[in-house]
Formats: C-alpha cells, sequence, structure tokens
C-alpha cells in the first residue's frame, strides 16, 4: 500500500530554529501552489491503492478547510484510498479554532499532529513560536470537541535554558492531555540557524550532553509509565495508534511525495520534487517534470537503508525478514562489528533480531555507521 505525503510549505511565522523547506505564507502565491499541487497529482495518480495521507510542512493547518477537502478529493480520484486510510494533518496551535478543526475533520482528515514543543512560555518564546502553552492546551480540546479522536502532540528537550525538571513539566503536561501519540524530539540547534544569535545575545546555553541523555531516558520513561509505549526513537503512542504513515518510511514501505521538495520512494526508484516553491511551481505550469535526483537504488543501498531505519524501531531488525527479502544473513554479515554494541548492552541479539535499548537510541547514529559500506 502506498502513503501520500502532501507538502505545504507555508508558515505564519519563521521559528528561529527551523530547518525545513518552508517560506512565509502569502495568499497569492498560496492559491499558485494549491493549482500546482492540484495539477501534480491528477498527472500522478496511477489509481494505486494507498492507506495513508500526510499533510506535513511547513503549516499544513494554515490552508483552508475547504483547500484541505480539494485535495483530499483529488487524491481519491487519482489514486484508490482505502476505506480506513489514516489521514493526518500537521497543526500549529495558533493557527486552529474548533471550527476550522471541525472543517478539517469533515475534509477527511481523521489525525492531527500538532507542533506544541513545549508547555513553558518562556521557553516557546526563546524558541520565537507564535503560541503561548495556554493556547496549545486550548487548541487541543478544540480538537477533541472537534470530533479528533486521534492526536499526536509534538514536545522538543534540551531546549536553551531548560533543565531536565523543566522538561518533565511539558512532558507531564502533555500526559494530562492524554494524547493518543507523542514524539518528542532533542533540539537540534544548526549552524546557520537565527537560534544561535539568539542564544548568543541572550547568553543562553544549553543543558551539558548528560543531562540531554536524562531527559531523554526519564522522558520516555514517564511516557511509559502513562501507558505509552515506545516504537521508535522518538515517537511513543498507545498501543495502536502509532503513526501509520511515518512507519511506511522506517519498515521499507512505498510512498509518494506531492509539493515542492517532497520525497517519493516506489517500486525500488527515489526521487524527490525541486524545493523551491517557484521552481516546482513553474516545473507544473509548463508541463515538466517536477522530479530531481531521480535514480533507480542498487541492491546494496536499498537494504543499507532498510537497515537504517529499522534499527530506528523499538522492534529493531527482522533478521528473518532481512534474510527472505535481501538474501542477506545479517549477523554473519555484520555479527562482528555489532558484537562490541552487544557487549556493551546498548545493543541486543537473540537470533531473530537486532535491536538497540534505549541508552543504544541516544547514540544510534554511531551504531548505523556499521551499515555503510
Ligand atoms: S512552524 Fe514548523 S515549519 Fe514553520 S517555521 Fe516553525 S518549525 Fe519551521
Amino acid at each position: 500500500m502506498l502513503g501520500l505525503y502532501l507538502h505545504i510549505p507555508f508558515c505564519a511565522a519563521i521559528c528561529n530554529y527551523c530547518n525545513f523547506n518552508r517560506g512565509l505564507f502569502d495568499a497569492a502565491l498560496k492559491e499558485r501552489y494549491m493549482a500546482a499541487l492540484l495539477a501534480e497529482i491528477a498527472s500522478d495518480g496511477d489509481g494505486a491503492a494507498a492507506d495513508t495521507v500526510y499533510f506535513g510542512g511547513g503549516t499544513p493547518s494554515l490552508l483552508e478547510p475547504a483547500e484541505v477537502g480539494a485535495l483530499m478529493d483529488a487524491c481519491a480520484r487519482a489514486w484508490t484510498l482505502t476505506a480506513d486510510a489514516e489521514v493526518t494533518l500537521e497543526a500549529n496551535p495558533e493557527t486552529v479554532t474548533q471550527e476550522r478543526l471541525a472543517g478539517f475533520r469533515a475534509a477527511g482528515v481523521n489525525r492531527l499532529s500538532m507542533g506544541v514543543q513545549s508547555f513553558r512560555d518562556e521557553e516557546l518564546w526563546r524558541l520565537s513560536r507564535l503560541h503561548s502553552a495556554s493556547r496549545a492546551v486550548d487548541a487541543f480540546r478544540a480538537a477533541r470537541a472537534a470530533g479528533f479522536d486521534n492526536i499526536s502532540l509534538d514536545l522538543m528537550m534540551w531546549l536553551p535554558q531548560q533543565s531536565v525538571a523543566d522538561w518533565l513539566a511539558s512532558v507531564d503536561a502533555l500526559i494530562a492531555l492524554e494524547p493518543e501519540h507523542a514524539s518528542l524530539y532533542l533540539l537540534e540547534i544548526y549552524p546557520n540557524a537565527p537560534l544561535g544569535d539568539a542564544m548568543a545575545r541572550g547568553r543562553w546555553s544549553v543543558a551539558p550532553d548528560e543531562d540531554a541523555a536524562d531527559m531523554y531516558l526519564t522522558g520516555l520513561d514517564r511516557m511509559d509509565s502513562a501507558g505509552y509505549v515506545q516504537y521508535e526513537i522518538s515517537n511513543t503512542a498507545r498501543p495502536g495508534r502509532q503513526s501509520r504513515h511515518n512507519l511506511k518510511y522506517w519498515t521499507d514501505g512505498e510512498w509518494l511525495g506531492l509539493g515542492c521538495g517532497a520525497h517519493s520512494t516506489r517500486a525500488g526508484v527515489r526521487w524527490r520534487n525541486a524545493s523551491s516553491t517557484e521552481a516546482y511551481i513553474s516545473a507544473v505550469t509548463g508541463g515538466q517534470s517536477t522530479a530531481v535526483d531521480r535514480r533507480v537504488l542498487s541492491a546494496e543501498e536499498r537494504l543499507e537503508d532498510a537497515l537504517f531505519t529499522a534499527l530506528r524501531l523499538s522492534n529493531g531488525i527482522d533478521v528473518e525478514a532481512v534474510k527472505s527479502r535481501y538474501g542477506v544473513d545479517l549477523w554473519g554479515r555484520f555479527g562482528e562489528a555489532l558484537r562490541p554494541f552487544v557487549d556493551q548492552g546498548i545493543l541486543l541479539y537473540d537470533g531473530r533480531a537486532v535491536r538497540l535499548t534505549r541508552g543504544g537510541m541516544l547514540i544510534a547514529h554511531e551504531i548505523m555507521t556499521v551499515f555503510i559500506r
């Protein structure tokens, strides 16, 4: 089954840490982008079955519900959406009201992923977010009142001036709302991000590395105690409420990315669309291909990707599945290089699966290098 990803590259303001493909909202540009996106959907559709749709961004909740409805209708014409398709919309708290949320729900969205990042106002202010903690709580309640019974909240840890106790206060506030899913990320400060300058000006610092590790481990422990089950390095959910769309990325699945900068992987071929919004719109309106970097993955690349992504999962890499899909004896090939991590207690191998312990997830990138030939 395919997953469909639709990129909406507009934001009401640009957050000082952001490294995503996005730009400032512009109503005229949005009109042209919507037309291009609808045209790309119509031309790419081949009727194949799809069981997830994901509106990511940027800030997709800046779209009008009718626009989301038009995109959903176009997808339903272009592909065969299953009756139980998971349809996720990323939303920022300041963009939604109960009425708009009810509109998204009526348009076919059945899962919301809300970027909260912190439940402490001073942290939100340092990140230049447009919403307050109480606005995020109100948005969550409005989503429930609008009929959403599948909501994910994002939080970020290791924020400037954030202590372990501060972080846990946000985790507790999240748990109190009882969302079905939560994503807990470590903030990465990119070299050119304005946040770096803001930190220098404000003399803000981040907690030492060992505190970051403590935030990750204790945050997830609290989620465990509240009945959530971690299924990926940064993701935890109530049983049965994992993100079906994101699992496609981590389980060797197939997906089509529509819109500027969106990536696709299908039938062993990978490509991405032009990143710039204008370049994407002119390619579509000029009747040219939007795809750049299209290439057939080699068997080795497919294996490498499958191992990288499966190791992110709590279930780890299924040794038998790798053997039947790629004809590779995982432990025979990589066992010697993986053994030291097993001896350190950060990687587990029971003959059937290779998986990271939670401590191992903190240094997953180091362990993944074993798979690079
Ligand atoms: S709302 Fe999200 S995509 Fe937009 S600037 Fe902020 S972090 Fe980036």
